[in-house]
């Protein structure tokens, strides 16, 4: 079984704080509003690009797709395609039968991780990488909150190296391939935040008041967002050379939008929000811009 790492840092490190904590999420100004209630619902969203910072920074803007995923009611499987921020090579699938936060556990689709393997032959199998990443345990207690233990996970790893327009390419395709051998009910979620801009993350492309750099980092992420909703894996790609962005997962966001694009979906971007504005901080030395777009066929 995979223990959280992050439990107590990135979200509330025990289980009634961590309950208050997401329903903080859902009401908060830039959350939806509400905290959901689970409908059996046409099971129509099968990718998702969720952000993964701390839940005070990312979690009322990530609210917006677990709500969606909550009125569409539950998938079988849920596909965790997320980047490495540990320097590593390779794209690593887990190895562990289960993985743990303080909501309880959740079982690892070991056929469906074992599938996708058999077609994307550069996949290692390899528990260490998933070890101390965070990008997929911060999706895991907004799932278990609407879901309990009734959904099972196939967590993905992509090292930087690996987050090339090909290889994402290939595992996408190669996911759904795996979708259709096994019938299964999938969402496949992308855990990615976009612009990290200032000092701290060494990417100062511009200068200005707080104003005028929110407005540029707002033009930058929606000039990103807008080929996610095209699908348009190359002109992603090309807007992401043309500012040297630092969108941390954009590999597996190209891997969401090749599946999807091969199972036919249209995309809804529910809100964008820098964390300037989440956390109502003033400075300039780090903000970060979150978005949770969805996918539905
Ligand atoms: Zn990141």
């Amino acid at each position: 079984m995979r223990p959280p790492v992050v439990a107590g840092q990135f979200y509330a490190g025990f289980e009634s704080s961590l309950q208050e904590q997401i329903e903080w999420c859902y009401t908060h100004e830039y959350g939806p509003g509400n905290v959901p209630e689970v409908k059996v619902g046409p099971r129509i969203i099968i990718g998702l690009v969720s952000p993964h910072a701390g839940y005070p920074y990312s979690g009322p803007v990530a609210a917006h797709g677990f709500r969606a995923l909550a009125e569409d009611g539950m998938p079988q499987t849920v596909v965790l395609v997320g980047p490495a921020h540990r320097q590593t090579q390779g794209v690593f699938v887990d190895t562990n039968k289960r993985w743990s936060t303080p909501l309880g556990q959740v079982e690892v689709d070991l056929e469906l991780t074992k599938e996708i393997t058999s077609k994307a032959k550069f996949i290692i199998e390899d528990s260490v990488a998933h070890f101390d990443e965070h990008s997929l345990e911060v999706q895991l207690p907004f799932l278990q909150h609407l879901f309990g233990s009734g959904f099972r996970i196939t967590p993905i790893i992509m090292g930087v190296n690996e987050m090339s327009q090909e290889i994402s390419v290939k595992l996408g395709n190669a996911i759904v391939k795996a979708i259709k051998k096994l019938n299964r009910d999938v969402l496949v979620l992308a855990s990615s935040d976009f612009i990290h801009y200032g000092i701290v993350y060494g990417y100062v492309p511009v200068t200005g008041s707080v104003s005028e750099i929110l407005r540029w980092i707002k033009r930058v992420d929606q000039e990103t967002i807008s080929k996610i909703e095209k699908l348009n894996v190359s002109g992603f790609f090309e807007v992401l050379k043309k500012y040297n962005s630092t969108t941390c997962g954009f590999g597996p966001i190209a891997v969401v939008m090749t599946a999807v694009k091969a199972l036919g979906a249209k995309t809804r971007t529910l809100k964008y929000a820098t964390s300037s504005e989440t956390t109502g901080g003033g400075g300039t030395s780090q903000i970060v811009g979150y978005a949770s777009i969805v996918f539905e066929k």
